[in-house]
């Protein structure tokens, strides 16, 4: 795959005046522009379905970060709901368990892959050991995750770039490991936790990685994204 296609932008704004007009700073017949997005809970549920058609109608990949999470029966109706929106990627929760996942992944249609989130980035040791009551390193919890993952049928995970390359040794190689937690520079880390940057990111495991504020955020997001396929940010 090319660097772009390994891109995933999270559109995490409110409405679609705001996605028109960050997308419009692209041109995105290039070959360095953006080929799949990142619609997350903070658009879907303002904009509803018809986002998707938009975002589509550019030629655009989606991956639609709902995160499901619920009882089996109740993920199984959630992923067929959403199943017919036909886009690339769906997600659920890991912790939501394997019986959870395989009732997912029947309800999924075969040209939408179907990964589950390990530990969310924003999460680290303390927080798990102290909060979450998980008597376990992040490195270790994830690994569990993702070999439940692996068992229940799934594409693959969604986890920190410092875990993909172990992830895929623990599962297989094209297991896809799609990485939220990407910075590109020093001390700007916001609420995320186990971060790394987009070259170290690539070179160690991530099939995708996912890169939200960092580009959204910047006057110039196409200069960001020509300067990324071009293996800045180290
Ligand atoms: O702005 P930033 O690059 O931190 O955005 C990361 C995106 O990835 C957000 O949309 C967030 O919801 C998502 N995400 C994450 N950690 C996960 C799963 C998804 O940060 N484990």
């Amino acid at each position: 795959m090319e660097i772009e296609d390994r891109i995933i932008i999270a559109l995490d704004y409110q409405t679609k005046s705001e996605v028109q007009s960050f997308l419009s700073t692209f041109d995105l017949s290039q070959k360095y522009s953006p080929k799949i997005v990142k619609v997350g809970m903070e658009l879907y549920y303002s904009e509803g379905p018809k986002i998707l058609e938009y975002i589509k109608s550019l030629g655009l990949k989606i991956f639609l970060d709902l995160k499901v999470h619920d009882i089996p029966t109740t993920a199984y109706g959630a992923i067929k709901s959403l199943s017919k929106y036909g886009v690339d990627i769906l997600n659920v929760h890991a912790s939501g368990g394997i019986e959870m996942m395989k009732r997912a992944k029947e309800a999924c249609l075969v040209d939408t892959k179907l990964i589950a989130v390990t530990q969310l980035t924003s999460l680290d040791d303390k927080i798990i050991n102290s909060e979450l009551g998980i008597n376990e390193n992040s490195e270790d919890n994830v690994i569990r995750l993702a070999k439940n993952t692996f068992q229940a049928g799934l594409d693959g995970v969604v986890s920190s770039p410092l875990e993909a390359a172990l992830i895929k040794k623990h599962t297989k190689i094209d297991f896809l490991t799609v990485c939220p937690g990407v910075r590109l520079a020093e001390n700007t880390n916001q609420d995320q936790k186990r971060i790394a940057s987009p070259k170290w990111a690539l070179a160690n495991g991530c099939d995708y990685i996912v890169i939200g504020r960092a580009i959204t955020q910047p006057k110039a997001p196409d200069k960001i994204f020509v300067d990324l396929c071009k293996g800045a940010f180290s």
